[in-house]
C-alpha cells in the first residue's frame, strides 16, 4: 500500500486537504480517520446534522473522544474536553460559530516570523472557504463550500433582544458583520448552519468529491505512529480492527487536531527529548515545542434563573448574538467576548433540564498557556491535558471585569420581565477580587478552542515545531496542518481559521 499523500485525521483540516489535493487526478490520497464515516446526507446521524443542540453531539460517545483535562489546580483533572471522532472531526460536533480572528491576530503571526500568514495573505483563503448568504463585499466569499449566515433581527429570541438593548445602552456599537475587519460591539454571530443544519467539512468539502478514484477514505482506522527512514517520514503504522498495518507514502500530513497531532508526534519519537526518554520512547527528533504552547479561550458561565412564565425552548438556537469588546487597559482589540444564551444547560447535559438563560464570558486572548504530555505509550490512552487557565494576573483581571459586566447588563430594564435572579456567582462570591478569583478558578472551563500545540515559527524560535509552510522542522516528508499550528489562539472561534490554514497549505502543494 503506497500513496502520494496520507492525511491523518478527517477533521476540519483533513477533509479540506483531501478535497483540494485530489483536484489533481495524478495524486493519490489516503484519508485516515479513527471514527466512523457517514458518506452521504441521508445516513448522516441527527446529532451531527442538527446543530442547535450542541450538547447532544458533544456527549454522543461514538462521535466524541470525550477526553478530560485539568482546567486549574482547584478543579483537578475533571474538565470534560469533547473532540470530534468522526469523518468531519470537530467540525461535525461543534457550535457552528463561523467567526474569523481580527486582522491583528494574523498580522501578529507574520510579525513573529511567519510572513506568509498576514491578514492580507490569509484573506483570499477565508473568502475561498465560504458562501456568505448575507453580505457581499470584498471581505466575504460568495462561491465557497461552506454557507454562512446570521440570525435575522426579526428571529432574535427575547433573551437576545434584551442582551442587544442592554449592550447598546451601555455604549457598545452595533456590529452587524463580525467577519468585517473592523468588527466590534454587539451583533449577530456568523454561523455555518442554515436552517439549523451543521455544515461540517465532511458535508461541504468531502462529500461532493467522494467519487474520485484517486481519493481513498478509510474510517475506523487509528494511526499509532509515523515511521521514518533516517530523517524522512516514509509511512504510518495503523490499527484497523484487531490488526496492525503499515501504509507507505511520499508525504504525510498530520491533521489529527490540537490533541491528536502532538500525541502522534510524541508517540513517533518527535517531541521534548526529556519527556520522550521518561516515557521510554526512542528519540527520533528533539523538538521541545511539541505539546507546549497549549492555547484556548477560557470561559466562565453566568447562569440566570428566569421568571416562571418566561419560555425556554431547548430546540431553538441557543446563541444568536455576542458582544466583542476590549478590556479596560488592554491594547488588544476584542480580547473579550460575551455570548448570550437563550437557555442554559450543563455542557453535555440534558438541554431540557435547563436552568434559565446564561451569559458565557470568554477571554479571547489569554496570556497563559498550558501543555499536552503523554500519559502512556498506548495510542488509545488520552494524553494529559494541563490547561493552566487564569494562572496569569492579567487573565484573571479581565475575567473579573467580564463577570461584573454581565451582572451590570442584567440590571437593564430589558431584562425586567425575564430575570428572576442570578444563580451563580453568589453575592458572597462577589465580595472582593479574591473571592471572585476563587469563583473563577472553580468554574473556568474550555471554549473547545485548543490550539498552538505544534506551533509554526522562525528558525530563531526553538519552540517552533514547524516552519511557516507547516513542515516539521528537522524532518522531511512530514507536515502538520490543523489547529495545532497556530502560534497563538486567534480572537475568535477556531474552525474558520483551521479551514483557512488547510486551504492555504493545499494551495502551496498544488
Ligand atoms: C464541542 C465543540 C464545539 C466547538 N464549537 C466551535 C464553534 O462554534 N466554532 C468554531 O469555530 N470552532 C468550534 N470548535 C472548535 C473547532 O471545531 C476546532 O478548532 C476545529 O474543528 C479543529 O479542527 P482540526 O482539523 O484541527 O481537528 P479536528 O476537526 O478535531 O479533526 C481531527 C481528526 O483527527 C482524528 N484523529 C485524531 N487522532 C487520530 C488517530 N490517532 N488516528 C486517526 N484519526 C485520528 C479525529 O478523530 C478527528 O476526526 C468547537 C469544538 C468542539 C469540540
Amino acid at each position: 500500500m503506497k500513496y502520494d499523500v496520507v492525511i491523518i485525521g478527517a477533521g476540519s483540516a483533513g477533509c479540506v486537504l483531501a478535497t483540494r489535493l485530489t483536484d489533481d487526478p495524478n495524486r493519490s490520497v489516503l484519508l485516515l480517520e479513527s471514527g466512523p464515516d457517514y458518506p452521504n446526507f441521508e445516513v448522516y446521524p441527527d446529532d451531527l446534522k442538527f446543530g442547535y443542540n450542541q450538547a447532544a453531539s458533544a456527549v454522543d460517545a461514538p462521535h466524541n473522544w470525550a477526553f478530560s483535562g485539568k482546567a486549574t489546580e482547584e478543579q483537578g483533572n475533571t474538565m470534560p474536553v469533547p473532540r470530534g471522532r468522526v469523518v468531519g472531526g470537530s467540525s461535525a460536533i461543534n457550535g457552528q460559530v463561523f467567526l474569523r480572528g481580527v486582522p491583528e491576530d494574523y498580522d501578529n503571526w507574520a510579525a513573529w516570523g511567519n510572513d506568509e500568514w498576514s491578514f492580507v495573505k490569509t484573506l483570499p483563503y477565508f473568502r475561498k472557504q465560504e458562501s456568505d448568504m448575507d453580505i457581499k463585499d470584498d471581505f466575504h466569499g460568495f462561491d465557497g463550500p461552506i454557507p454562512v449566515r446570521r440570525h435575522a433581527r426579526e428571529t432574535w429570541l427575547p433573551a437576545q433582544t434584551a442582551f442587544y438593548q442592554a449592550c447598546r445602552d451601555d455604549g457598545y456599537p452595533d456590529d452587524p458583520d463580525m467577519n468585517h475587519p473592523d468588527s466590534r460591539g454587539v451583533g449577530p454571530i456568523p454561523m455555518n448552519n442554515p436552517d439549523g443544519v451543521r455544515m461540517s467539512t465532511s458535508l461541504t468539502y468531502l462529500n461532493p468529491v467522494r467519487n474520485r478514484l484517486n481519493l481513498t477514505v478509510r474510517s475506523a482506522v487509528t494511526v499509532r505512529r509515523i515511521l521514518f527512514e533516517g530523517k524522512r517520514a516514509t509511512g504510518v503504522e495503523v490499527q484497523s480492527g484487531d490488526e496492525i498495518f503499515v501504509v507507505e507514502s511520499e508525504e504525510i500530513i498530520l491533521s489529527a487536531g490540537g490533541i491528536g497531532s502532538p500525541q502522534i508526534l510524541m508517540l513517533s519519537g518527535v517531541g521534548p527529548a526529556d519527556h520522550l526518554k521518561e516515557m521510554g520512547i526512542p528519540v527520533q527528533l528533539d523538538s521541545p515545542g511539541v505539546g507546549q504552547n497549549l492555547r484556548d479561550h477560557p470561559n466562565v458561565r453566568v447562569p440566570v434563573r428566569v421568571k416562571d412564565d418566561f419560555p425556554l425552548d431547548p430546540e431553538a438556537p441557543r446563541s444568536q448574538l455576542a458582544l466583542r469588546y476590549t478590556a479596560a487597559g488592554s491594547s488588544d482589540r476584542n480580547d473579550m467576548q460575551i455570548l448570550a444564551s437563550s437557555f442554559s444547560s450543563p455542557m453535555g447535559g440534558d438541554p431540557a433540564a435547563g436552568e434559565g438563560i446564561r451569559f458565557t464570558c470568554v477571554l479571547e486572548l489569554a496570556v497563559g498557556a498550558g501543555e499536552v504530555k503523554l500519559a502512556s505509550t498506548d495510542p488509545h490512552v488520552q494524553p494529559f491535558l494541563d490547561y493552566r487557565y487564569l494562572d496569569e494576573a492579567w487573565d484573571r483581571e479581565r475575567m473579573r471585569e467580564g463577570v461584573r459586566l454581565c451582572l451590570k447588563l442584567l440590571e437593564h430594564d430589558a431584562y425586567k420581565d425575564i430575570v428572576e435572579g442570578l444563580i451563580s456567582p453568589t453575592p458572597q462570591d462577589m465580595v472582593s477580587d479574591d473571592t471572585l478569583d476563587q469563583w473563577l478558578l472553580r468554574n473556568v472551563t474550555t471554549t473547545q478552542h485548543i490550539s498552538g500545540t505544534c506551533k509554526m515559527g522562525p528558525d530563531s524560535d526553538p519552540m517552533a515545531v514547524l516552519d511557516q509552510y507547516c513542515h516539521v522542522r528537522g524532518l522531511e516528508g512530514l507536515r502538520v496542518v490543523d489547529v495545532s499550528v497556530l502560534p497563538d489562539c486567534i480572537r475568535a472561534n477556531t474552525n474558520a481559521t483551521t479551514i483557512m490554514i488547510a486551504e492555504r497549505v493545499a494551495d502551496w502543494m498544488c
